[in-house]
């Protein structure tokens, strides 16, 4: 019998990281870290028991380096060793560039990019160590092309990509994949409080003429995460109706 993988998808109790952290029950042990909501995140593991899948939950503030420890600590030990790593957690903090205080600057830099960079970091050299390994990054397109109002956002997702080529190029030899998956406009709680106008505004440039739904992101977290992209590495791949396309 072969031993199912490990994962831990980082902010998994709602959204995007939850949609992940379902399809990787499939066929890993799956670690569900949330940071505030504990029912929700609760509620997945219990859904995935009852599928006959293996979910532990882990609390931690991705943005502390002794929650990030602690949590890739508490996978390892009630899990195994950490196979596959999704850095899904973020939130945004918008603001005009000329506006944004420095709070608003640090906070989305250390959630979106520092905990995502720091916990590629921690479970690296265990992969490289056994010879197979897979990190999923969770951008944004904002982080390739900007968008007004969030030079915070754009900047954390932005350096997501460049520390993705980088550890890409580290690990290849290695057995171990790092890739990004650039979302465009998702249907989740995120995105819920976007007022009407804004919404029908970006609809107006999705060539799909629909925003996506947090399944369709999930679906290339898990592609990336398994043994089908064993040949993929340092690629940032933009799912977005097509939003990117039209802005050229
Ligand atoms: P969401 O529905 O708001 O969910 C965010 C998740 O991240 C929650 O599980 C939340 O945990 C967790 N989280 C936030 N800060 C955290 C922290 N410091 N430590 C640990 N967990 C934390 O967001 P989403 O739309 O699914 O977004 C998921 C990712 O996709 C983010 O990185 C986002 O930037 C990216 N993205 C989203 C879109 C979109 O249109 N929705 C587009 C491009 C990129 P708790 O609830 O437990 O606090």
């Amino acid at each position: 019998m072969t031993v199912p993988r490990v994962a831990l998808v980082t902010g998994a109790s709602r959204g995007i990281g939850r949609s992940t952290a379902c399809r990787l029950a499939r066929w890993a042990a799956v670690a569900i870290n949330y940071h505030r909501s504990e029912a929700p995140a609760r509620a997945l593991a219990d859904q995935i028991a009852v599928a006959g899948g293996r979910a532990i939950l882990v609390q931690g503030d991705v943005a502390e380096p002794e929650d990030r420890r602690r949590m890739v600590d508490r996978v390892t030990a009630e899990l195994g060793p950490i196979d596959v790593l999704v850095n899904n957690a973020g939130f945004v903090r918008d603001r005009l560039v000329l506006r944004m205080s420095l709070e608003d600057w640090d906070s989305v830099w250390e959630a979106n990019f520092e905990g995502a960079a720091w916990l590629a970091r921690e479970v690296l050299p265990a992969m490289a160590k056994r010879g197979w390994g897979r990190i999923v990054n969770v951008a944004s397109v904002v982080g390739i092309a900007g968008n007004a109002g969030q030079a915070n956002y754009a900047a954390a997702k932005g350096a997501m990509i460049g520390l993705t080529a980088d550890l890409a190029l580290t690990s290849a030899a290695s057995g171990v994949t790092i890739n990004c998956v650039a979302p465009g406009y998702i249907n989740t709680d995120a995105t819920a409080a976007m007022e009407q106008q804004y919404r029908d505004a970006w609809l107006e440039q999705i060539p799909m003429r629909r925003w996506g739904d947090a399944d369709e992101i999930a679906g290339v977290i898990d592609f990336l995460a398994g043994d089908d992209a064993a040949y993929i590495t340092g690629q940032t791949i933009v799912v977005d109706g097509g939003l990117l396309l039209s802005r050229r």
